[in-house]
Formats: C-alpha cells, sequence, structure tokens
C-alpha cells in the first residue's frame, strides 16, 4: 500500500485556561482530543461537525500554526510535529490554507501581484523575473480571474473574487495538500457554487488533496470522498460520502444528516432534532460525549466511551467506522438499523 500523503494519529490539542492574580492553569479546554485520519493523494476528506467541536482547531494543528499536546501529524512519511522550524520549512509549502473569510484574509495594502508573488519568492519557486510573471499569468488563469487585474488592490473584487485570489494564494506554493477551513462559508449561494465547482475541478486538474472542513452537510456531499464527523473534540465515524450520506451509523451523523435537504423535488429526510446544547470542551461528559443529547443513550453509555470501529453487520462499506455502542446490539434492537 502507498504511504498516505497526511497521517494524523491520536491528535491532541488542550488549551490551558489561565486564572487567578498569577495566571496560573486552573483547566483546559479539550479542543481536540484524540483524532486519528488519514488522507491520500488526491483525496478529500471533509471535517464535519458543530461549530466548537474542533474541527478548525484539527485544521490549524495539521498546519502547524501552533504546538499540539500530543500525538503525530505525518507529512508523506515524515513526522512533522517534531521538526525544527527551519526542517519544516520547505514542507510547509506542501500544505497551504484557504482560510473562511476573503475580506480579512488578504493584505489590503498589498496589491494582487504582490500578494500572489509573495510565496513564490519566499520558496524561491521562480527561476527569473520572467518565469514569475508566467506562473502569476497562469494562477489567474487557474482561479478563472481576468490577467489584467493582478494590479487591482483586494478592496476592487467581489467576495467571490477575493476567494479566487485566496486560493490562488495557496496554490502559488504548489502545495500537494490545501486545508480549506470553512472557505465557502462566508459567501453567499450563488458565488459558494462557483467556489465549490472551482475547486472541485483545481481538485481534479492538479491531483490535490484536500482537508475540507465545514459545518455545511449539503456542500461536502457535493464535493467529498470520504467524511470523518466530528463531536466535542473527538472523530465519531468516517465513511465514504456515498456510505455516510446513505447509511450513517452514528446517531450524531444521523441528526446532522436529517437537516440536510434531499435534491429531489418533495422528497425530505425524517428530520431528528437534537435537544439540548453542546456540552463544554472544558469539561465533557463521562462514557460517550454524545450521551447528554443522544436520543438512544442508555446506561453503557454514561460510562463506558466507545471506541471508533467498523460495525460488525453485513453490508456496512469497507472503512466506514463509527464510535457507538448501539451496534454490539443484536441488529433488530439498534434503532440505526431500524431508521436506515
Ligand atoms: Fe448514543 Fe450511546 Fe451511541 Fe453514544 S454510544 S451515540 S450515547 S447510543
Amino acid at each position: 500500500m502507498s504511504t498516505p500523503l497526511l497521517e494524523v494519529n491520536d491528535l491532541k490539542k488542550h488549551f490551558p485556561i489561565r486564572g487567578g492574580l498569577l495566571g496560573n492553569t486552573t483547566g483546559y479546554v479539550y479542543a481536540v482530543d484524540g483524532v486519528s485520519f488519514s488522507i491520500e493523494k488526491g483525496e478529500t476528506l471533509s471535517l464535519v461537525g458543530e461549530s466548537g467541536c474542533g474541527k478548525s482547531t484539527v485544521g490549524r494543528a495539521v498546519l502547524q500554526l501552533f504546538g499540539i499536546t500530543d500525538g503525530q501529524v505525518v507529512l508523506d512519511g515524515q513526522r512533522v510535529d517534531t521538526m525544527s522550524p527551519s526542517t519544516f520549512r520547505p514542507l510547509r509549502r506542501r500544505m497551504q490554507v484557504v482560510f473562511q473569510d476573503p475580506f480579512s484574509s488578504l493584505n489590503p495594502r498589498m496589491r494582487v501581484r504582490d500578494i500572489l508573488a509573495e510565496p513564490i519568492r519566499n520558496f524561491g519557486l521562480a527561476k527569473d523575473a520572467v518565469d514569475l510573471d508566467d506562473r502569476l499569468a497562469r494562477l489567474m488563469d487557474t482561479v478563472r480571474l481576468p490577467r489584467d487585474a493582478i494590479g487591482r488592490w483586494p478592496h476592487e473584487f467581489s467576495g467571490g473574487q477575493r476567494q479566487r485570489i485566496g486560493i490562488a494564494r495557496a496554490l502559488a506554493a504548489e502545495p500537494d495538500l490545501i486545508v480549506c477551513d470553512e472557505a465557502v462559508s462566508a459567501l453567499d449561494v450563488s458565488v459558494k457554487a462557483q467556489i465549490v465547482n472551482l475547486l472541485q475541478d483545481l481538485q481534479k486538474e492538479l491531483g490535490l488533496a484536500m482537508l475540507f472542513i465545514s459545518h455545511d452537510l449539503a456542500i461536502v456531499e457535493h464535493m467529498t470522498h470520504r467524511v470523518a464527523v466530528m463531536y466535542l473534540g473527538k472523530i465519531v465515524e468516517v465513511a465514504d460520502k456515498r456510505s455516510l450520506f446513505s447509511k450513517p451509523m452514528h446517531p450524531y451523523t444521523e441528526a446532522l444528516l436529517s437537516a440536510v435537504p434531499v435534491p429531489i423535488p418533495g422528497m425530505a429526510r425524517t428530520r431528528k432534532i437534537l435537544v439540548g446544547d453542546v456540552p463544554s470542551p472544558i469539561n465533557p461528559p463521562k462514557g460517550c460525549r454524545f450521551h447528554t443529547r443522544c436520543p438512544y443513550a442508555f446506561d453503557r453509555c454514561r460510562v463506558d466511551e466507545p471506541e471508533l470501529r467498523a460495525p460488525a453487520m453485513h453490508g456496512v462499506a469497507a472503512g466506514h467506522v463509527a464510535a457507538c455502542h448501539l451496534h454490539d446490539l443484536p441488529a433488530a434492537e439498534n434503532p440505526l438499523l431500524k431508521a436506515a
């Protein structure tokens, strides 16, 4: 088997809470608490979940924007979380990011030309000035912006066009992996569709891998290969898109999917309303973290934390794993299977 492009093993990021006069550590926010996944070359993995579940923290940890508490981040077989900044630098080029807000993520005092030239210069990619100009022109073509717009300032563009510039800036470094952190969430519906289509086209044209972080399952369904569902700092289900959307194996995924419109007129999924708020990541519930909101919770769920594993039953696609005790019950007693 080939080496995955990205492997994340038992990643933890606990942010200290400082308090008192001396600023001592009084507790921790368990933002990410043992997350593992991998992404193959050219693959899109979407990380989904409600706001505050830790998905953006995972993205930033992968990019090494801060140190991690525990675990491993491995890029193309090389462990990056323990590297010195100088050793990591060439690998940093291979992982780029597109942020959510196209208004704040571009420096308003730089023309588009300089915004795009910066990563090319930083990583020493252009042979000479002619090569730099050629690369800049091709980047504008790649994100479907007119070449003559390269001399303009960010404020002269619409939100969707600015996000195209953000994508071009990420591509300028010739990455293998792009982390898209809610990259279309701030855009209007019609513009959102255009940017999603652009990302899909680019992925095919350039063979990019993507970690697509989003709370919007309708968008995810459109553009991903696999999905990992996060709840309160943990991944609770992973599957390829078809398997996850047609046969969710975790009650949290089932509830999230029930709110996604079915693209067939007149048809709708049975809506499962999640009761209560997401518990605090400072003091996550014992046992299954979802038990305070799960409609199927039983005694074991309150004491025993379920592991992510393949449900032992027929018809579950390879690689489909879920962390739920329901799959230890006989099939006739498993409400998820009755609902499927
Ligand atoms: Fe619900 Fe229990 Fe499954 Fe957790 S382990 S999702 S509480 S049924």
